[in-house]
């Protein structure tokens, strides 16, 4: 269990990625892996979790997109501005052999782009499936190009304004029917999470998915985050969970918890 308290940390420059969704790089020398995440604390609003999508020398980034109070404020933020900062905290992916899908919807990418990074590093196939509502919201399209190669990356939007028509489901689908695949890894919307674990559970291939939560203490004193009905802590046994496990989860895909505890339908 790692209990600290916020580091202030100073917006070192903030860059548009998409459609209402922005990246914040910030001033830290915290080694975070790709599928972890950063608590931020915005004083006197709150304070969210984060998957860090961006972690070099002296730097890391966090990609938000703009859906209420506090990341709206968070994407109002500046150069110069300061944010209460502390982790990583939560299991990474784990780095498979031979040949691997990875599978991003909307900021979803954020933790798979830095996945994509080591795997370039060890020269692991990897095919990438991009998926967004529309062209304006896709995220990291020239990142992962760069990383992987164009004719590796599979673009689809809900209403064919880029790439193919349709879900980042039907684009795995055909993929598994045409070649071997040895890993999935999906990160996204709950439903996109639901249906690439299934998939990938029926087909006998193994996979990963990062499963956001809301998250209160971030390193599993509050019990927030737990889910049902195995009451795993996303925050210390996740956010990154296999299909075995993500198949157990029965509220994968159907409701959440708000702060209040009260469930929400998804
Ligand atoms: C491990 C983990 C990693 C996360 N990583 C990121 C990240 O990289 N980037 C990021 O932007 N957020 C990320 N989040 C979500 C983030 O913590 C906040 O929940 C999110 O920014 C919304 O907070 P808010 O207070 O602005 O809006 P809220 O008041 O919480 O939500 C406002 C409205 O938007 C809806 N909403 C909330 N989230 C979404 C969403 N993702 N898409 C569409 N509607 C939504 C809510 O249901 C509500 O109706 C992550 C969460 C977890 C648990």
């Amino acid at each position: 269990m790692k209990m600290e308290r916020p580091q202030i940390a100073a917006i070192k420059r903030v860059e548009e990625e998409a459609d209402g969704i922005k990246t914040i790089f910030l001033n830290s020398s915290m080694k975070a892996r790709h599928g972890q995440f950063i608590m931020l604390w915005l004083p006197r609003i709150d304070e969210k979790p984060f998957a860090v999508s961006y972690a070099s020398k002296g730097e890391i980034g966090i990609t938000v997109a703009a859906v209420g109070p506090f990341s709206e404020k968070l994407s109002l933020m500046r150069a110069g501005e300061k944010i209460g900062v502390r982790g990583p905290y939560g299991r990474p992916y784990t780095l498979a052999k031979g040949n691997l899908v990875m599978i991003g919807g909307g900021y979803g990418s954020a933790s798979l782009a830095m996945l994509a990074e080591e795997a370039a590093r060890k020269m692991t196939r990897v095919k990438f499936i991009l998926g967004a509502r529309s062209k304006s919201r896709l995220v990291y399209v020239e990142r992962i190009k760069r990383l992987i190669g164009e004719e590796n990356l599979t673009i689809t939007t809900d209403d064919g304004s880029a790439g193919r028509k349709g879900l980042v489901t039907d684009a795995l689908k055909e993929m598994i029917a045409r070649e071997k695949i040895d890993k999935i890894y999906a990160c996204g919307p709950d439903k996109m999470l639901k249906a690439v674990a299934s998939i990938g559970h029926e087909a006998g291939i193994p996979g990963e998915i990062s499963m956001e939560r809301y998250m209160k203490c971030g390193f599993g004193l509050c019990g927030h985050c737990c889910v049902d009905p195995i009451g795993i802590r996303l925050c210390v046994e996740g956010p990154v969970i296999d299909f075995g496990t993500a198949m157990q989860v029965k509220e994968l895909g159907l409701y959440h918890r708000l702060k209040s505890s009260r469930k929400e339908a998804i």
